[in-house]
């Protein structure tokens, strides 16, 4: 083992041994080629690799590194179950990590490209676009509602870097946090718990009524709800490559979270790649003894939407409300998201809707969506991993289809415009009854 993947380490970004450590992993990958179908990337690399008499990822050019590189859409599918991976074989492959570092090595020595370093600066910063945007929501929305590929979004490409292709939904006038603010107080009549919520960029500026509807079902369920004071988890920066600048959100976010846990509240993210970052990648971004305990005590109580409900409803002192006189489902397709899967706490999102008395249709396959930074343009972006996974889910029989990821349930809906995601806790709220505040 020649490398380190601890981002404060000063090798992290240093050229040479990121190189080296990409040869070394890629050669595991071409013998292994379980994860061939879970993004760009691995086919790519092993193009490369079958065009050479005698493979070897050594002999890749640093071009061709960064082109499998600048195909990662940072989902973390390929770490789950490898057999090579972390703490379970001595070849301690994490190509998601890899990945990590590689793009930060990218992005320090000026290696991302013209268009890679104008998605950088626009899509790192989501929570500066989404106050512009949900300002002046009807010309934000008529710009990003343009046809794909129409004239409008080529030019919105050129001036951004995000894709000319991919379902961009559309921005709120009432962001999240001000319908939080402005609704009648609540009184619960069983007060069983508390959360303070991070609603993410994607809920705050774009699916406000996710948020809404997890507000509700909580607090039917005597769930005590506050919103959290984070307000991008950093996940852009990250996947861009600036780490410099997601290091300094990560403490602050990190800080303020465990803040509110030692106030009483657990947190609860609304998407599962924000929730990823603020639990598991932002630890190895803060120093200090007193920053890495806070950065343990909320990988501790960080949550994704579906697993507060259902570890509470697992616990001997909760009393989960399952009187579902609203609109349920014979049978739901589930798309499970890779985050979820990465967080290894099982499918928490199918277990509460299943409550519903419904029958779960459950997802594995990869979908080709990462967080916000898949949104970018890429020269030749593989489609087709999307492209499988919507004719997956046509080709269930759910009645309804859920994601936990919104940007997943916007890319399948790129492609079938009949298809609808739900977020699990949406389904929730419509089987208790609770109408749609769209
Ligand atoms: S990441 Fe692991 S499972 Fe995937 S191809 Fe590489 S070695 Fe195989
Ligand atoms: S896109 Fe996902 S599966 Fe592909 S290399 Fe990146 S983290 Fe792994």
């Amino acid at each position: 083992m020649t490398t380190t993947y601890d981002p404060l380490d000063a090798v992290y970004t240093d050229e040479a041994d990121v190189r080296l450590e990409l040869a070394r992993v890629q050669d595991i990958c071409h013998e292994c080629r379980r994860c061939t179908d879970f993004c760009g990337s691995f086919p790519t690399l092993f193009d490369m690799l079958d065009a050479m008499t005698e493979a070897s990822a050594e002999r890749l050019t640093p071009a061709q590194q960064d082109h499998v590189v600048s195909e990662c859409v940072h989902c973390t599918l390929c770490a789950v179950g490898c057999p090579f991976g972390s703490g379970t074989h001595e070849a301690d492959v994490n190509v998601p990590l890899l990945m990590l570092r590689a793009r930060a090595m990218q992005f320090e020595h000026h290696h991302l490209g013209a268009t890679g370093k104008l998605a950088a600066r626009v899509l790192s910063r989501p929570d500066r676009i989404g106050r512009l945007a949900s300002a002046t929501p009807r010309v934000a929305n008529a710009i990003i509602s343009a046809p794909r590929g129409s004239r409008r979004r080529r030019l919105l490409a050129r001036l951004t870097g995000v894709s000319p292709d991919r379902h961009l939904g559309s921005f709120v006038a009432q962001r999240f946090r001000a319908w939080f603010r402005a609704r009648p107080k609540v009184t619960l009549h069983r007060r069983q718990a508390s959360v303070a919520l991070v609603p993410t960029c994607i809920v705050e500026y774009q699916a406000a009524s996710i948020g809404k509807d997890l507000v509700k079902v909580y607090e039917r369920n005597g769930v005590e709800c506050s919103v959290s004071g984070v307000r991008c988890c950093g996940a852009p920066m990250l996947h861009a490559g600036d780490v410099d600048a997601f290091g300094k959100v990560a403490a602050k976010n990190i800080s303020q979270l465990a803040g509110e846990i030692r106030r009483g509240a657990d947190i609860v993210v609304t998407q599962p790649a924000c929730a990823h970052v603020l639990a598991v990648d932002s630890a190895a971004h803060v120093s200090g003894a007193e920053a890495k305990a806070d950065a343990a005590l909320v990988a501790e109580h960080t949550y994704d939407s579906a697993g507060y409900l259902m570890s509470l409803h697992r616990g001997d002192d909760y009393v989960l409300d399952t009187d579902f006189e609203g609109e349920t489902h014979r049978r739901i397709t589930y798309q499970a998201s890779s985050h979820v899967r990465a967080r290894g706490r099982g499918y928490p999102s199918r277990d509460l809707m299943r409550l519903t008395g419904a029958q779960m249709e459950v997802i594995q396959q990869p979908s080709g969506v990462g967080g916000i930074w898949s949104l970018r343009t890429r020269d030749d972006a593989d489609e087709s991993v999307t492209r499988a996974l919507t004719e997956r889910i046509a080709a269930g029989n759910g009645t309804v289809v859920a994601s936990d990821s919104y940007l997943v349930g916007l890319a399948v809906t790129e492609r079938s415009e009949d298809v609808k995601v739900l977020h699990p806790l949406q389904v929730i709220a419509r089987a208790y009854g609770i109408p749609d505040e769209a």
